[in-house]
């Protein structure tokens, strides 16, 4: 206690009103009221951003699945081929075949995969994919080259086959990979592939608007 005052004098001394409070003093005060109306619309952004944002940045409707800005994915590098083979495919006796070749070596995962600095390994390739070179044929293809250079076609992750982690997969957009049988059920004849793999496309931006840009 100091000197000579009772314990309710100095409290009294720090009760004391301030008459005319200094400007920092009051402005001051009016901070929490700032933050209580700059809050929402804080909140309101981050929401929107966390509901509708890809991982690269762009902004997709989770309803109907329409992209704003160009989505690309996480694909690593790698070669796609392609050349006509003159046999049908079951279920396409009129045309010949269009034959893709993916081909992915294993590798050292980057930032945008789930383990980066760690090796990833690649299964399988080189994977030999087809198409019959119809119309619609050509124009899946015409996609899919877009869909490989925006690193769609493929991603590194855990095969839902094999149970294999750090490994190269598929990413969503179906390809048919047996010519002559369909033992795997990604073989022919598929009467609703062509249209269920321009589904998927469309799902990942990629679609005839693409070929005209
Ligand atoms: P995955 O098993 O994680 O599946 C991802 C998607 O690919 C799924 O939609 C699945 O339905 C589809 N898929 C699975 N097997 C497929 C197949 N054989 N052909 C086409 N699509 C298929 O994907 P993943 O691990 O990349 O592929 C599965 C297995 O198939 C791997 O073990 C791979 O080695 C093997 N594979 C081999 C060849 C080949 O030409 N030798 C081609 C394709 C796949």
């Amino acid at each position: 206690p100091q000197k000579g005052k009772t314990p309710e004098e100095v409290v009294k001394k720090y009760l004391q009103k301030v008459r005319n409070p200094p400007e920092e003093v009051r402005k001051y005060c009016v901070l929490p009221f700032c933050f209580l109306f700059a809050l929402p619309p804080f909140l309101f952004i981050y929401f929107f951003l966390y509901l509708f944002m890809n991982e690269d940045g762009s902004l997709q409707c989770p309803t109907c699945k329409t992209i704003y800005g160009v989505k690309t994915g996480t694909q690593p590098p790698g070669k796609m081929e392609y050349h006509i083979i003159p046999h049908s495919l079951p279920g396409h006796p009129d045309c010949k075949t269009i034959r893709l070749i993916y081909n992915i070596p294993p590798g050292i995962q980057g930032p945008e995969h789930p383990n980066p600095g760690k090796s990833f390994t690649a299964r399988g390739f080189p994977r030999h994919c087809y198409l019959p070179d119809n119309e619609k044929g050509r124009k899946v293809l015409k996609l899919l080259l877009v869909a490989w250079d925006r690193r769609l076609i493929f991603t590194i992750g855990t095969s839902s086959t094999t149970g294999e982690s750090d490994t190269v997969i598929w990413n969503e957009v179906h390809h048919k990979t047996e010519f002559g049988s369909n033992l795997t059920g990604h073989g022919f004849p598929d009467p609703n592939y062509l249209d269920n793999v321009l589904v998927e496309l469309a799902a990942q931006g990629i679609t005839e608007e693409c070929l005209r840009e």
